[in-house]
C-alpha cells in the first residue's frame, strides 16, 4: 500500500536503525510492519502529544504502551525525577524510595502483602513463576492463548502483543524443554482449566492470567471467570497469579483488583508504577514470598532493582493518581469509545468497540470477541487503512489490531476534538479498505 505523507527523517533515523539494530527497532511493534509505513521516530512528548523528528504532531493514543497515564512530560513527575538524579542514578544499596515505591503498591492493592521491585514485566512475570514453581514444589505453569506476559521463555507459547501482530505460533530459541511445563489453554473457558487441573493432578505450580487481557485487544474476563480461576487453584493447590503490568493502576487505583476484588495469590505489575522509566514489581501472600532470596530460598536479583530515578518518578506518578485522576480518564476513555463506535457505524463498518475500565481497542467484526481465535477473526485489513488514516490526520494510534488504546488524564476537549475530526476520513477508509 503506497501512504500519501511522508516521513523523511523517521524514514532516514529507521534506515540508519535498520543498519546496527535488528529490524531498526528495540521492541518488533514499533516497526510497524503489522501496518506498512515508516516507524515515526519520536523527540519529545507533551500532555497528550507526542512530535515526531519531521515535526509534527499527534495526539498519542498509545502513551507509551500504558505507562504515561498522566500524559507526557507531567511537571511533578519530571519535577520528582529532576531532584533524584540530582542526588545520584545508582547506588546498588538499599533506598529510601524503593521502600515508599514499595509501601505504596501495599497500602492500594489489598492482597500485596509483600512486594518485590524489578525493571522490567518481563521479569516480574518470571520471577513470580519462578517463585510458584518454588513454593508449589510443582513444574506445569497453565496460560492463555493470546496473553501476554512478557518475553519470558516459558510463556510465549501462543503469547499474544508482539507475537500476535506477527502471527508467530512461538518462538525459536524456545526448547521444548522450557515451553514443555506449559499448558496453553483458550480464554475465558474454565472448563478447559478443570480439564488441565484433571489432566495434570498435582503438577500444576500456577494459573497466570492477565487480569484483563489487552495484548490480543482488550478481552475482559467473562463475568465469573477469575474467581473460577482462583477456586480452582485454591482446590487444586496451585497459586493464581494476576498480570497486572498493563491493567495496573490504570484500570482503578487498584489496578483490576479493585475492579472485580478477586484475591491472587500472587500479582505483577509494572508500566504505571514506573512513571516512564523501567520499573516493575511482583508481590502477593506474605507466605509465598517469603520464600524468596534472602528470606528464602528461590534466588532472584537485580542491579538496577529499585533504580532511584525510576522509583522517584514512578512514586511521584501514583500520587497523583487519585480518585479524581481515574475519573477524569474513565470519562475520555467513555468519550472516544462512543466517537470511534458512531464514526465506524456511520460509516458502516463492522465493528465491536471492547472496554475493560479505561482500556479500550476496536475490533473490526460485529461478532462477539471472547477469546484469541475469535480475536483474529477481524478484518485486520479495515484496522490497517483506519490507523493509516489517523496518522496521516495526526493521531497516532498502537500499530496493530491486537493491543489495546491508552488515554491519560492530559487528554483534553482539544485533544478529543481532533480525534473527532480525524475519525469520520479514518471510518470511510476502513469502509473502502480491501482485503
Ligand atoms: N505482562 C503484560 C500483561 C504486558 O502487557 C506486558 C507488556 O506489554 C508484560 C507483561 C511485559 O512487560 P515488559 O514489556 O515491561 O517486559
Amino acid at each position: 500500500m503506497a501512504y500519501s505523507y511522508e516521513a523523511p527523517v523517521s524514514q532516514s533515523l529507521f534506515d540508519r536503525a535498520s543498519v546496527v539494530t535488528p529490524g531498526g527497532v528495540n521492541s518488533p511493534v514499533r516497526a510497524f510492519r503489522a501496518v506498512g509505513g515508516t516507524p515515526r521516530f519520536m523527540v519529545s512528548g507533551t500532555g497528550p502529544y507526542l512530535t515526531d523528528a519531521d515535526g509534527r504532531e499527534y495526539v498519542d493514543l498509545v502513551c507509551s504502551w500504558g505507562p504515561m497515564i498522566l500524559g507526557h512530560s507531567h511537571p511533578e513527575v519530571i519535577a520528582a525525577v529532576q531532584e533524584a538524579v540530582s542526588r545520584g542514578t545508582s547506588f546498588g544499596t538499599p533506598g529510601e524510595g524503593e521502600v515508599a515505591l514499595a509501601e505504596e503498591i501495599v497500602a492500594r492493592i489489598d492482597p500485596v502483602e509483600q512486594v518485590r521491585l524489578v525493571s522490567s514485566g518481563t521479569e516480574a512475570t518470571m520471577s513470580a513463576i519462578r517463585l510458584a514453581r518454588g513454593f508449589t514444589g510443582r513444574a506445569k505453569v497453565v496460560k492463555f492463548a493470546g496473553c501476554y506476559h512478557g518475553h519470558v521463555d516459558a510463556l510465549l507459547a501462543a503469547a499474544g502483543s508482539g507475537v500476535a501482530t506477527f502471527g508467530l505460533p512461538d518462538t525459536p530459541g524456545v526448547t521444548g524443554a522450557t515451553a514443555g511445563d506449559t499448558v496453553v489453554l483458550p480464554y475465558n473457558d474454565l472448563d478447559a482449566v478443570r480439564a488441565a487441573f484433571a489432566a495434570h493432578p498435582g503438577e500444576i505450580a500456577c494459573v497466570i492470567t492477565e487480569a484483563s487481557p489487552g495484548n490480543m485487544g482488550v478481552v475482559p474476563p467473562a463475568d465469573g471467570f477469575n474467581a473460577g480461576l482462583k477456586e480452582l487453584c485454591a482446590a487444586n493447590g496451585a497459586l493464581y497469579i494476576s498480570d497486572e503490568v498493563m491493567t495496573g493502576f490504570r484500570t482503578s487505583k487498584a489496578g483490576w483488583y479493585g475492579v472485580d476484588g478477586v484475591r491472587p495469590d500472587l500479582m505483577t505489575f509494572g508500566k504505571v508504577m514506573g512513571g516512564g522509566f523501567p520499573a516493575a514489581a511482583f508481590g502477593g501472600r506474605g507466605d509465598v514470598m517469603a520464600h524468596l532470596a534472602p528470606a528464602g530460598p528461590v534466588y532472584q536479583a537485580g542491579t538496577l532493582s529499585g533504580n532511584p530515578v525510576a522509583t522517584a518518578a514512578g512514586l511521584a506518578q501514583l500520587r497523583l493518581l487519585d480518585d479524581a485522576a481515574y475519573a477524569k480518564i474513565d470519562a475520555v476513555s467513555a468519550e472516544l469509545r462512543s466517537l470511534v463506535g458512531d464514526a465506524l457505524t456511520k460509516e458502516g463498518v463492522a465493528h465491536t468497540v471492547s472496554a475493560a475500565s479505561n482500556m479500550f481497542s476496536v475490533f473490526f467484526t460485529d461478532e462477539p470477541v471472547r477469546d484469541y481465535d475469535d480475536a483474529k477473526k477481524q478484518d485486520v485489513f479495515r484496522f490497517t487503512a483506519f490507523f493509516h488514516a489517523m496518522l496521516e490526520q495526526g493521531v497516532y494510534l498502537p500499530p496493530s489490531a491486537f493491543e489495546s488504546w491508552f488515554v491519560s488524564t492530559a487528554h483534553d476537549g482539544r485533544a478529543v476534538e481532533r480525534i473527532a475530526a480525524a475519525l469520520p476520513g479514518a471510518a470511510r477508509a476502513a469502509a473502502e479498505a480491501t482485503a
